[in-house]
């Protein structure tokens, strides 16, 4: 199999497996049971919060487990809103987000929230300039994604973040970085953004976990569950030890020799560039810059016949995010691409172990479906 769809999940290493199982099956306990065992999990979750939290550039204390890049999102929108509601019912985001971000967006909507949609450019590119124009006296919110998971866009966080403390200091600004996550350099600490998302599975951990970051301008935050006090009592529910192991697990590997890493899948990534630009029609989409994410356009062969073509001959991409389920992405209409253009739209992305002879096969099946196929848009 050829696996270029990182960007949906990474596979697992073996010792990210085996540290879960260990947990799971060697340490079972609680850890807010008061025995050793219990005592020593406890420790363990903190040393595991501290792994991620320093890769992500924080302070471990400001580091809430979650059950995923999804809850994450979800609960930034919803602890923004709440901390700032004597302030406004008005969230920027873009129109480019994550469903995890659009949705609960257009849940506060039904809330009585006025939410404004950024439109990019046909690059993909949203501005600070642009998103600090739509900020108003009464935004509660701005959310904007890190790396754009569809095109590889990376957005100027840390520039929003300035022009925000100068024009309305009280609005909270959450970025998230499931897709930016020791893939882009960054440090959450010091980014200026006051929730941080990110996700387990996109770097080799488990799925069903994350992790978001709550920076000290969030007072009181809102608890997102109530129950037993975990999670310093923000997110109550018994830890998932196995889980947050293997998600500290892949981030210690993903971490040894990373910047060998990131520049291996940038140069990777500029060579699936030049060998899919030879194919006949084939248009690149986006102008993304993050190493692992590149989306093209074969015009008027439809994306899905294309997943499927490459998918049984062992190739994995995707038509747009994993998340749509064949719908269209609303990532791709927010480009305003001519239709033929739109609905070709395919996105490889890449890992560390990704290989020249990968992306070399996968440009030759392309080159087969376009000369094979007719086109039928
Ligand atoms: N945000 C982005 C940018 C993503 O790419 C994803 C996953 O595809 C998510 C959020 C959701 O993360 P999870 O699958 O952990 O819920």
């Amino acid at each position: 199999m050829i696996y270029l769809d990182y960007a949906a999940t990474a596979p697992v290493p073996r010792a990210v497996a085996d540290a879960m199982y260990e947990v799971l099956a060697g340490q079972f306990g609680n850890p807010s049971s008061q025995y050793p065992v219990g005592l020593e999990l406890k420790k363990q979750v903190e040393l595991w919060r501290r792994t991620v939290a320093d890769a992500l550039g924080c302070d471990a204390k400001r580091l809430y487990f979650t059950s995923c890049g999804t809850e994450g999102d979800n609960w930034a929108v919803t602890a923004a809103c709440w901390q700032n509601r004597h302030l406004g019912k008005h969230i920027v985001t873009t129109a480019v987000e994550h469903s995890a971000v659009v949705e609960a967006c257009r849940w506060m909507e039904r809330q009585g929230y006025e939410v404004a949609y950024l439109k990019p450019d046909q690059g993909g590119n949203i501005t600070a300039h642009q998103v600090l124009e739509a900020v108003r006296p009464d935004t509660a919110l701005v959310s904007v994604m890190m790396v754009n998971n569809e095109l590889g866009n990376v957005y100027p966080i840390a520039g929003i973040a300035q022009g925000l403390a100068a024009k309305n200091p009280q609005t909270l600004l959450h970025t998230d970085a499931v897709q930016g996550f020791l893939e882009v350099p960054f440090a959450a600490g010091r980014l200026g953004a006051d929730f941080v998302t990110v996700s387990a599975h996109k770097i080799g951990g488990p799925k069903g976990c994350g992790a978001l970051y709550i920076g000290p301008r969030v007072r009181n935050p809102r608890p997102l569950l109530a129950g037993g006090g975990q999670e310093s009592g923000l997110r109550a529910g018994t830890e998932a030890t196995a889980q947050i192991a293997g998600f500290a697990k892949a981030v210690e590997l993903r971490q040894a020799g990373l910047p060998e890493k990131l520049t291996h899948m940038a140069e990777l990534r500029a060579y699936a560039v030049e060998r899919l630009s030879a194919i006949p029609d084939l248009t690149l989409i986006g102008d993304g810059q993050a190493p692992h994410i590149l989306a093209v356009s074969l015009p008027g062969w439809p994306s899905q016949n294309i997943v499927n073509d490459l998918g049984s001959q062992g190739i994995c991409i995707s038509a747009g995010s994993a998340c749509h389920q064949g719908k269209p992405s609303h990532v791709v209409a927010a480009l305003k691409l001519p239709k033929r253009t739109a609905s070709g739209v395919i996105r490889l992305s890449l890992g560390p172990e990704t290989t020249r002879e990968e992306i070399d096969d996968c440009a030759e099946a392309l080159r087969r479906h376009h000369d094979q196929r007719m086109p039928m848009l």
